[in-house]
């Protein structure tokens, strides 16, 4: 076995070194690049993709890979766990006959244009044809790489979240529709008026000021990470001492650029505080979408949102925009960040309403999977549930529909990570806050005891461990959607 093991890690340092390539070109294509200068369809980004492939597809190295599997016990535990997550990788990739694979590249190249044009305007079916035939191939992927325990849908859950399926999912919606959807409809009958101060012009350089602020408070270790500009916020990393995080301006709405900073400054967080052990492994970065999601929104909403976080920051944003938010109080600006209304558009929703729409996703993705729905009922089936959740209908399907990009893409089993991510987030703030007060905390000036908790229960394992067996090791228990539930009909109560 010393011989496979010497070639895999060999040949792990040649993959990861790939992988820093298309990190820095990824990176530079999003944020600094001229617009005519994309590499894309290039010839030197078809010989890295080329060169990519080969890496990964090398006989040897699935041959070592299968030899460590088999004497798996033999290695260390982080070494076990990536080995595993590898091996099933490839023992996947295999499964899936190569000329429906290929037709399905060419298939999913082909749906984005379509999509966007469809959506923008509004022609559910001129996109349909396309989306029939992702369906399809999702259908027939569920069938390729089921095994005893994982089938159907659950199939493609688990490419998104591992160990998380219909069962865990069924029972946190259930949850959500028992106790949030009257909530919800109860909190958001009279529409939120914007208030005159929130439509000033806040200048992108005073922006940029505070978000640079704001990364001082959540200690993001400047020295190993930047922020930039992009048109949709990102993060993207490579290892713990190469951390970027982007954000994006608009002069008429303040709050957009700062809670997209603190968003992927909890991205960034995570990545910069996983164990230095793990750089150059597989096994740096989260463990799973949903993980990642969990610190994200953690920061964002729980403590970014939170009354005790601004009582320290909000003169700080007075200061740099003065004397525009003068007259504005603490109250009044907690309350405007905190607003909750029923709205179309996922992505623009609010902290409250935001998983109603990941469950009116998910189920849609249950049944059009299981074969019980119809691409072509689609747009119906969605506003009479988007009805019944949020009590008014999307007047588009540009609005309803065909908002997402990602079933474009194929990627469905995706979505149910953003809401496991809000929950997970709220489970962990029930436990760290058994340890410590949380609010109380923020008024040090930064996040310094959040981040070390979080770096001791969660962030030190990178994606050495399931994300499910990291949750429990944080706080002693399954994941339990009841905290999530609680936590925002408990805030939202209050106003
Ligand atoms: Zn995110």
């Amino acid at each position: 076995m010393q011989k496979e093991l010497d070639f895999y890690l060999q040949h792990r340092k040649k993959l990861i070194a790939m992988h820093y390539v298309n990190f820095v070109i990824g990176w530079d294509m999003q944020t600094d690049a001229a617009e005519n200068s994309i590499l894309a369809n290039s010839e030197q980004a078809a010989v890295i993709s080329e060169m990519s492939y080969n890496l990964t597809t090398d006989p040897e190295y699935e041959r070592s890979v299968g030899v460590l599997f088999k004497h798996r016990d033999e290695l260390d535990e982080v070494l076990r766990h990536e080995i595993e997550v590898v091996y099933k990788d490839i023992q996947d990739t295999k499964k899936i006959p190569l000329d429906e694979y290929m037709a399905y590249s060419e298939l999913t190249s082909q749906a984005y244009p379509i999509y966007v044009r469809a959506k923008n305007e509004n022609n559910f079916e001129l996109f349909r044809p396309y989306l029939e035939k992702i369906v399809e191939f999702c259908r027939k992927q569920t069938v390729w790489l089921q095994t005893s325990k994982v089938k159907g849908y659950d199939v493609l859950l688990d490419m998104y979240e591992p160990h998380y399926n219909q069962k865990k999912y069924d029972q946190f919606f259930k949850v959500l529709r028992k106790k949030l959807v009257p909530f919800v409809k109860r909190k958001t009958k009279k529409p939120v008026k914007v208030p005159k101060w929130a439509t000033q012009t806040f200048e992108k350089e005073k922006q940029r000021e505070f978000c640079e602020y704001i990364r001082d408070v959540m200690c993001f270790d400047k020295s190993r990470g930047i922020m930039k500009e992009s048109e949709h916020p990102f993060t993207s990393g490579f290892g713990t001492d190469d951390v970027r995080i982007t954000t994006h301006y608009y002069e008429d709405h303040l709050e957009y650029a700062i809670f997209s900073a603190i968003h992927e400054g909890g991205h960034a967080t995570y990545e910069q505080q996983c164990d230095k052990s793990l750089n150059g492994t597989f096994s740096g970065g989260g463990a799973s979408l949903g993980l990642h999601e969990s610190q994200s929104r953690f920061y964002e909403n729980i403590i970014g949102r939170s009354r005790a976080f601004w009582e320290v920051h909000y003169p700080k944003l007075q200061e740099i925009f003065a004397p525009k938010l003068n007259k504005v109080s603490l109250d009044q600006f907690v309350k405007y960040i905190n607003r909750a209304e029923a709205s179309f558009v996922r992505t623009e929703a609010d902290e409250l309403t935001y998983p109603l729409h990941i469950m009116l996703r998910y189920e849609i993705e249950q049944k059009v999977i299981a074969g019980e729905l119809e691409v072509k009922d689609l747009p119906k089936y969605w506003n009479e549930k988007f009805t019944e959740y949020f009590g008014i209908t999307p007047p588009t399907d540009t609005l309803g529909v065909l908002q997402d990009v990602h079933w474009a893409y194929g990627n469905f089993g995706y979505f149910p990570t953003y809401a496991l991510g809000s929950a997970i987030a709220a489970q962990l703030y029930h436990h760290m806050n058994k340890d410590f007060d949380v609010e109380e905390s923020l008024k040090e000036g930064t996040t310094k005891k959040i981040n070390e908790w979080l770096r001791e229960r969660v962030h030190k394992y990178g994606a050495s461990k399931y994300p499910d067996e990291i949750l429990r090791l944080a706080t002693g228990e399954d994941f339990n959607p009841n905290y999530y539930v609680d936590y925002l009909i408990k805030k939202y109560s209050k106003k």
